[in-house]
């Protein structure tokens, strides 16, 4: 088997994020001794949309973004994943973040594909005006390539659910009625569910929980060093402080900041909310991004880009446990100097999984037109991430590998089952 991605895919695909997709994929193909046929229908993309998308500036010039929608599965139900608003975005980041859906569903149980949209654009310096012209073009044209039954968005990086609203209108107004099952992540009063805003740093924090209980260690002032403090950070840092750990430092992409004794939550959320950037925060000193990452702490947790955590700095990383709340933050060569250091890692896949959870539960309480209360949605996420996370641990512990390798074992093997059931079509 060839496992040079330039020989077998566009090379339009072929970016550093796509790359590290498939080699997490093809090492853990070559474990499960993955069938040569489902090998190179699981590579590459089922499908990829590129879309132009014009927009009236508000300075009168029409500027034109490039924005893209990639199913990369959808043997088990309609593909999902979120759109993101990004300056890197390209074709192979967009395509390795929709590889990477498709497992996490898989190993969630979840009745969906994998997906993921964006736009390269940067949403900081552009106005409101115009963000919502931008999405509502989008949306408009990606409109036959998503749907309810065939491809459902979410929020992700750069976007919210003021965005997830935009596209349900424009999609609703193409349709001629609502039709709120198009995305999740959208406001409560138009059909989201309660519990989605915080629903991934929820989930990050139940994985955490179930790694301190599997390695005996109390939580109380365990130091906590996060990246990222968007709508996963803030809330895994909220949720982390709330329990009694001590949150040392936090970041934004301007660089963050650090208090030995711990930051003070609440006020830093009110500091951002005013809006301000984190590293202006008068609670703590600030520290660089890269500085960041190399804390002495317990608990790491990247929650911003991708490919954060490199062959260049995993020696200098000083954790006990990194639990991934961003999608592909550590690249393979990093990954296999953090195992050889003995770091317990709480993969993307698994540990920002409770997005996707909650996105379910909203698909279908819209198909429904039946909603659940907040305490039910909570005690669901708890259950199926609770689970989750004790299937990884005992194929981990039973097999002699680490959580990664485990949990994708888990969904692969998912995905070529089904496939493998459905047959080839013709
Ligand atoms: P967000 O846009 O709300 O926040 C992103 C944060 O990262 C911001 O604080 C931003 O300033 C920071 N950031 C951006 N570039 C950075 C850089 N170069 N260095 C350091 N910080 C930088 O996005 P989000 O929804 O919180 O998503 C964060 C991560 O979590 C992404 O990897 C995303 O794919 C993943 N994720 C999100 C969800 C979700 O439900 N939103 C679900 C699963 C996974």
């Amino acid at each position: 088997m060839d496992v040079n991605p330039e020989q077998r895919l566009l090379p339009e695909y072929v970016t550093p994020t796509y790359r590290m997709a498939v080699e997490q994929f093809e090492a853990v193909a070559e474990r499960l001794s993955l069938d040569p046929n489902l090998r190179e229908r699981l590579v590459v993309p089922r499908r990829a949309l590129i879309v132009a998308v014009p927009v009236r500036m508000d300075d009168g010039h029409v500027q034109v973004f490039n924005g893209y929608r990639v199913h990369h599965d959808n043997t088990l139900g309609p593909s999902k994943g979120g759109l993101r608003f990004h300056p890197d975005v390209n074709l192979g980041e967009v395509s390795a973040l929709a590889m990477w859906m498709t497992w996490k569903c898989a190993l969630m149980g979840l009745p969906f594909g994998g997906a993921k949209g964006g736009v390269r654009c940067d949403p900081v310096r552009m106005s409101r005006n115009e963000i919502q012209k931008m999405t509502r073009r989008y949306t408009s044209e990606i409109a036959p390539f998503i749907g309810p039954e065939v491809d459902i968005p979410a929020p992700d990086i750069g976007t919210n659910a003021q965005t997830m609203a935009w596209m349900m209108d424009t999609y609703s107004h193409l349709k001629g009625h609502a039709v709120p099952g198009v995305v999740t992540g959208k406001p409560t009063l138009i059909g989201g569910s309660a519990g989605r805003v915080e629903a991934t740093g929820r989930g990050v924090v139940y994985c955490i929980m179930e790694a301190l209980r599997y390695l005996k260690r109390p939580h109380g002032g365990l130091r906590v060093a996060i990246q990222g403090f968007g709508n996963v950070g803030a809330n895994v840092a909220r949720f982390l402080h709330e329990e009694g750990f001590r949150v040392i430092a936090v970041s934004d992409v301007h660089g963050g900041t650090y208090n030995a004794n711990g930051l003070d939550i609440p006020a830093l959320a009110r500091h951002v909310a005013a809006p301000e950037i984190v590293g202006t925060f008068k609670g703590g000193e600030p520290i660089g991004n890269d500085a960041l990452l190399t804390l002495p702490c317990d608990l790491l947790i990247p929650a911003a880009l991708s490919g954060q955590i490199t062959e260049e700095n995993a020696r200098r990383i000083s954790c006990a446990i990194l639990a991934e709340a961003a999608n592909g933050p550590t690249t393979p060569a990093a990954d296999r100097i953090l195992r050889e250091r003995g770091i317990f890692i709480i993969p993307d896949v698994l540990a920002n999984a409770g997005g996707v959870v909650v996105s379910y539960f909203e698909w279908v309480q819209d198909l429904q037109h039946f909603f659940w209360k907040e305490q039910e949605i909570y005690e669901k996420l708890r259950q199926i991430m609770g689970e989750a996370f004790m299937a990884v641990l005992s194929l981990s512990l039973s097999e002699a590998i680490e959580m990664r390798t485990a949990a994708l074992m888990l969904a692969i093997r998912k995905i070529s089952d089904a496939k493998l059931a459905r047959g080839l079509f013709p």
